[in-house]
């Protein structure tokens, strides 16, 4: 098992660059017989720790990155392979790991993942039996096995977040999912793709406030005309190209592709010698689909500007003044001053005040009733607790649960909520929100990294529900409560049943009541 990712990233001296690869939908040919050439290059240059495989990106069928991982692998350079919970339910998921375990590939990137794309017969099924937290949750608990079967060297595990947010919520979302991470065994970090440098900033600040020491690496992109259209189109979940920034791009490569593909080195290096003024432990390069060429001239100009890195920052800053900063201090004054005086000197619009009535109407107060409802049915340390189990357990002995399904359950959860009947609930965790009906990754623990402007990377007219979440907690003073523990998986075995027997008679993700 090679181990020298591992042991680059865990040297604070270090800065550790690492190259993000994309198989294609082929198992031999040109594209991967580039992606072998770059990856051995890579390793003959010396300054690459890991390449890194992304896992069917887009949701679309490709090489597995465990094969193409393996080969490259096999020729002396570390890999980090991408494992996502899109195509696999977790029976699949614990076999993969295994498999890689087997294979001594144990440097994990663990993701949600993007959204089903289209294999054969059109799109496939989105499976997300777990989120990214539940993910590297098991993957640990397979290092403690691993650990008892005599094999002390276990899965190195990473987690993605995405510092580029421009709303209150998604920030926060991200920030409060990535602490869950950590809790849940993630060794390292890299961002998602963006060019704000006061983001960047942000989560540099926002660890070292909460004390979280975990290497981060910071992803960057050589930008060419296509990729910059899809990721400022939003096509590329998670991934953030401004409009001026693609306007640049675009003027760069008319002049000539020459001077285009020059400018994205040149960005690119002046980016990440920022990243690693500001603090970053190292930088994920993506984008190389050729040859290893660029990498090389990226790291060489960087060699060359690096004492000079704070002279960039004006190029980083975003000109989008409505975006959300979580510190103040790394917008510039006079931004600060523009975005304040905006919000205290507004008065409220007759339409702001009918869109504040129609809010509380159709969301905050249901929110509170449910609340209140739920903390008087489905409170175990309520001194009603004993009753409702009593209740419970006749219902239960006489197979009646059907019957309080069908009359009172089901009628009232599919009202207000499109409950899925999933029997193991989770709307307690997303301020009163079924993630079985409203997130279609059935997030348990956070937000995905594909939102945009506060809206599902899936359903786009619609906003995240930990958007949602947070507002309504927010509202009610109760925003502490925003991811606040970890929530294990649904119980399958408990699909189409009463949630309201299963929580009264210990059968749900709550029966160990530490949750
Ligand atoms: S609802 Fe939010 S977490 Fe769920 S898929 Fe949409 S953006 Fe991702």
């Amino acid at each position: 098992m090679l181990k020298v990712f591992n042991s680059d990233i865990s040297n604070p001296d270090n800065f550790v660059v690492t190259i993000e690869l994309v198989p294609g939908r082929e198992s031999i040919g040109t594209s991967t017989d580039t992606l072998i050439g770059i990856a051995k290059d890579a390793f003959a240059d010396g300054r690459i720790s890991a390449v890194s495989i992304t896992d069917n990106p887009g949701g679309n069928p490709s090489l597995s990155p465990d094969v193409l991982g393996y080969e490259i692998f096999k020729h002396g350079m570390d890999v980090i392979v991408h494992f996502t919970c899109r195509d696999m339910n977790r029976v699949g998921m614990e076999s993969r790991a295994l498999q890689l375990a087997r294979m001594g590939m144990k440097n994990i990137l663990a993701l949600t993942g993007d959204y089903s794309g289209k294999g054969f017969g059109g799109q496939g099924a989105p499976v997300f039996d777990f989120d990214s937290v539940i993910l590297t949750a098991m993957l640990q608990n397979l290092n403690q096995r691993f650990l008892l079967s005599g094999d002390p060297d276990g899965f190195f595990t990473g987690c993605a977040v995405s510092p580029f947010k421009t709303t209150e919520a998604e920030c926060q979302a991200q920030y409060r999912k990535l602490d869950l991470k950590i809790k849940a065994g993630a060794s390292f970090i890299i961002t998602q793709l963006g060019y704000d440098v006061d983001k960047f900033q942000e989560l540099i600040t926002q660890n070292q406030i909460k004390g979280i020491k975990l290497p981060v690496l910071a992803s960057l992109y050589l930008l060419s005309p296509n990729s910059a259209r899809v990721m400022n189109r939003g096509r590329v979940p998670g991934a953030m190209v401004s409009d001026s920034l693609y306007n640049r791009i675009i003027a760069e490569w008319e002049q000539s592709s020459k001077k285009g593909l020059e400018s994205a080195v040149e960005r690119a290096s002046k980016l990440a010698v920022i990243l690693k003024g500001v603090g970053y432990n190292g930088i994920h390069i993506g984008g190389i689909h050729k040859s290893f060429k660029t990498v090389a001239a990226i790291l060489d100009k960087m060699a060359t500007i690096e004492h000079n890195w704070q002279d960039y920052l004006e190029e980083f800053k975003s000109d989008d003044k409505s975006d959300f900063y979580l510190y103040k201090q790394h917008v510039n004054l006079n931004k600060t001053k523009d975005l304040v005086k905006t919000k205290s000197q507004e008065k409220p619009s007759s339409d702001a005040k009918k869109e504040q009535f129609l809010e509380n109407l159709f969301d905050h107060y249901p929110y509170r009733f449910m609340k209140k409802a739920h903390e008087l049915f489905f409170n175990k340390s309520s001194s009603f607790a004993p009753l409702y189990k009593a209740l419970a357990e006749i219902i239960d002995k006489n197979n009646k649960g059907w019957l309080l399904k069908l009359l009172v359950e089901d009628p009232f959860k599919k009202l207000f909520l499109s409950c899925r009947s999933c029997g193991d609930c989770a709307i307690q965790h997303i301020a009163f929100q079924c993630p079985e009906y409203g997130c279609p990754k059935h997030t348990r623990n956070g937000a995905c990294g594909g939102s945009r402007d506060g809206f599902c990377e899936v359903n786009k007219d619609k906003k995240c529900i930990w958007v949602r979440a947070w507002s309504r907690l927010k509202k009610s003073g109760e925003s502490d409560e925003l991811s606040k523990e970890f929530i294990p998986p649904r119980m399958w075995e408990l699909n189409h049943s009463s949630s309201w027997l299963n929580f009264h008679l210990n059968r749900d993700h709550q029966k160990n009541g530490d949750i």
